[in-house]
């Protein structure tokens, strides 16, 4: 059996972009991260290094908490506009 390799090797963007803290109230940042329900990005799917995806993971709690992202949306509800149901 081939190894299958399909996908080269994922480089860290944080680690790439230099980044040596991830500020919670820089979404641009967490975007990397974030799928599009806004849910946390897998490491195996971003290619971040262990450091990043930690320091991405707890900014995202934060700004979460913050209420600057939503918290995972009901995948049962997802509207892309609500206006458009009226
Ligand atoms: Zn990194």
């Amino acid at each position: 059996m081939t190894e299958k390799r399909k996908y080269s090797r994922k480089y860290c963007k944080y680690c790439e972009q230099k980044i040596e803290f991830i500020d919670y109230k820089d979404t641009k940042l967490l975007k990397h991260s974030l799928s599009e329900r806004y849910k946390i990005m897998p490491r195996r799917l971003t290619g971040n290094c262990k450091k990043h995806q930690e320091m991405v993971e707890s900014a995202i709690k934060r700004a979460r908490h913050t209420a600057l992202i939503p918290y995972i949306i009901d995948t049962n509800n997802i509207v892309s506009n609500p206006f458009e149901l009226l």
